[in-house]
């Protein structure tokens, strides 16, 4: 295994006390595969990302345990973890003009890596840059090499962030809405970049997104998250079909479908609740069309639904779909 997070939990000081932004967050992934992490914004989709490399602020208080390839790097020191970093895990941010350093040359910032982390010659670290820039399908490489953020347009820039990301090689890639600040078009070119990295490299990457398209298009497997918490985990084609949790069949129902008109758009009614507004039982409760009286005081457990797929919902209970049998509380609430 890749990658092992075990019950990692992140508290903030938020006006003068400690809130739980996340709250005992387990997953894993394997070499070479793609995993979605997806839910609205304030869900703790990034800073479950930023919570493995460590990249806090400094009061922030982290529990749990981090394994990359059976390593225990939770345990690490930051000068130990910053070896790690953009080495064997590199990570991509949505806004590439401001990862980007507006006064150094693109090559310049490719070759940064390089210098840090391999101990390849000048002439190495040239070839590899444009080697690069040429595999994330920029043109004219030689002349690219030299210019500046601010000459690229956002696809490009984007490409270079994802050129910085690959110039190591690492065993696993942390994206962060990659192509939202991006166009449709220039979007689908990334994604297909990002499909194009997945089938020649055996990297494991994890997609970072609000957006179900996405995930789709990009993803093996995805993780459901609401409010500090996973609330349904399966392969993608899985919970397309055959979705659970009502908050992933919410955020299933506000993508566009082919033939269906826009304002026809499902959308899940409320926002997320804040850390220091969070409640007992199930945290969803309060835009939940099914919510019973138990969702209100007990938080609902994982359980597995059948092979590879869980979620944390009252509505089902353990193996639900293995013996075909309905779980006590779906007809609780069948009968609401
Ligand atoms: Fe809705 Fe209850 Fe399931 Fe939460 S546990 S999603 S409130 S039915």
């Amino acid at each position: 295994m890749l990658l092992n997070v075990n019950e990692l939990s992140l508290s903030l000081k938020r006006a003068g006390k400690y809130s739980k932004i996340l709250d005992q967050i387990s997953f894993q992934v394997e070499e070479g595969e793609t995993v979605g992490i997806v839910g609205e914004s304030g869900c703790g989709k990034s800073m479950t990302a930023l919570s493995l490399m460590r990249l806090l602020p400094e009061k922030a208080l982290l529990e749990g345990e981090v394994n990359f390839q059976g390593e225990k790097i939770s345990g690490y020191s930051k000068r130990k973890l910053e070896k790690i970093r953009g080495n064997q895990v590199s990570m991509i941010f949505q806004d590439p003009l401001t990862s980007l350093n507006p006064l150094h040359t693109v090559g310049t910032q490719i070759e940064e890596s390089l210098l840090l982390h391999t101990k390849m010659t000048k002439k190495e670290r040239r070839k590899r840059v444009l080697q690069l820039l040429n595999d994330v399908g920029l043109p004219r490489a030689e002349d690219l090499i030299d210019e500046y953020p601010h000459q690229l347009s956002g696809g490009m820039r984007q490409r270079i962030m994802i050129a910085i990301a690959m110039a190591c090689e690492p065993q696993l890639l942390i994206c962060d809405e990659p192509t939202t600040a991006l166009d449709v078009t220039v979007q689908a070119q990334i994604l297909e970049l990002m499909n194009k990295i997945k089938k020649e490299t055996q990297m494991g990457i994890i997609m970072i997104t609000h957006d179900m398209g996405v995930v789709a298009e990009v993803c093996d497997r995805v993780i459901v998250m609401y409010a500090g918490k996973i609330v349904e985990e399966g392969p993608v084609l899985e919970i397309f079909q055959n979705p659970k949790h009502p908050y992933t069949q919410g955020l299933l129902d506000s993508i566009p479908k082919l033939g269906q008109r826009k304002e026809k758009l499902g959308s899940i009614p409320g926002t997320v609740p804040a850390p220091e507004n969070m409640v007992v039982g199930c945290r969803f409760a309060d835009r939940c069309s099914h919510a019973m009286d138990i969702c209100r005081t007990v938080h609902p457990p994982m359980i597995g639904i059948k092979e590879n797929h869980q979620t944390a919902c009252w509505l089902y209970e353990e193996g639900d779909e293995k013996d075909g049998s309905i779980g006590s509380h779906k007809l609780e609430a069948a009968l609401h």
